[in-house]
């Protein structure tokens, strides 16, 4: 039997919030499907006790199901995960620690109906409790990555968002490793609407994306959608080649003149520039070389150790 709706949850280290997310997402849900909900939650490698709470719920509630990934594989792969394993007609994607509240759901369900639309994607308007330093880098982030991008990618939405089927299968036919989730989404087509709403402080615990995860998830998202940046390096060279136009002339007049020049600052200069220009260039190929042998590998997305919760793969797995 296919639940009429899904709903798919990233957790890691979230042991302040499951107990809570259950409550307010199985509320939402049965005003939305009655009985016909499942929830899936994705313990993404947690060192807390997420995972004993996940696999209790799953026991006690029959509409849960929990996966426990082998490690941590991050943020984009763990919803991945759930994507995969959920079989409802509309789903639900929404991060564990409630910032984006459940009880939109039903407002969400009416505009995916309404509008016949294929995705409801979250537009914060406002972000509450988060530091000034995340806001300005995410608003600047968005920004930079619609400029970068020949795909129309929303600006200021989360994976926060409701989705048809068929948008869903779409999305999981896409294989790459490096996955930026709401950039992939909006690459899908169809039908896409936005739904405005505020963002709510995190429940408990701290945020689960330091800042080297951001600088990770950005680059993933920069070099998914967009080759801008190689392109970065034949303007480089037209503005030095430019330059060094102008330096011979000057080099010219100089020695005509008879003037002497004193060679040693403006080799180091030019010495500088260079190098420092190549380096930046090469490091922005590295990135992409970096990510083309990732894919190439064609390593499975992500490892699942124990599913609790879901007949199908407690028969497969043998207990
Ligand atoms: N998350 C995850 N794996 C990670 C990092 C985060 O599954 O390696 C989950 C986390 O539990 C949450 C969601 O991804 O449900 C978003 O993380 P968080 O709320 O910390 O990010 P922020 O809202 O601060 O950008
Ligand atoms: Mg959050």
């Amino acid at each position: 039997m296919t639940p009429a709706l899904s709903i798919v949850v990233p957790c890691f280290n979230e042991e302040g919030c499951i107990g809570t997310l259950h409550e307010r997402l199985s509320a939402a849900a049965r005003k939305t499907a009655g009985d016909g909900y499942e929830i899936v939650l994705v313990n993404d490698g947690s060192k807390d006790r997420s995972w004993e709470m996940m696999r209790e719920l799953a026991s006690r509630d029959a509409h849960v199901i929990a996966i426990n990934l082998s490690r941590n594989h991050g943020h984009q792969l763990a919803l991945t995960a759930g994507l995969d394993l959920c079989r409802g007609e509309t789903i639900l994607i929404i991060d564990a620690d409630l910032q984006d509240p459940p009880e939109l759901l039903p407002e969400m369900m009416k505009v995916l109906r309404e509008q016949q639309a294929d995705v409801v994607y979250g537009v914060r308007k406002s972000r509450r409790g988060e530091t000034a330093f995340k806001r300005a880098t995410a608003h600047g982030f968005y920004r930079l990555l619609s400029r970068a991008t020949e795909v129309e990618i929303p600006l200021d939405a989360g994976d926060f968002r409701l989705m048809s089927r068929r948008a869903l299968d779409a999305l999981l036919a896409m294989p790459e490793q490096a996955r930026f989730i709401r950039g992939m989404v909006a690459w899908i087509g169809f039908r896409q609407v936005p739904f405005a709403y505020d963002r709510d402080e995190r429940f408990a615990g701290e945020t689960k994306y330091p800042l080297k995860k951001m600088v990770r998830f950005a680059l993933d998202a920069l070099t998914g959608f967009s080759s801008a940046p190689l392109k970065l390096a034949s303007l480089a060279g037209f503005a030095l080649a430019i330059g060094s136009v102008l330096l011979i002339l000057y080099i010219a007049y100089a020695w005509l003149a008879g003037r002497i020049i004193p060679g040693w600052t403006s080799l180091m200069l030019v010495v500088v520039v260079l190098g420092s220009v190549q380096m930046f260039v090469l490091a922005l190929m590295g990135e992409y070389i970096g990510r083309l042998y990732n894919e190439s590998k064609h390593r499975p997305l992500y490892i699942v150790q124990e599913v609790a919760g879901d007949e199908r793969h407690e028969a497969r797995l043998g207990y």
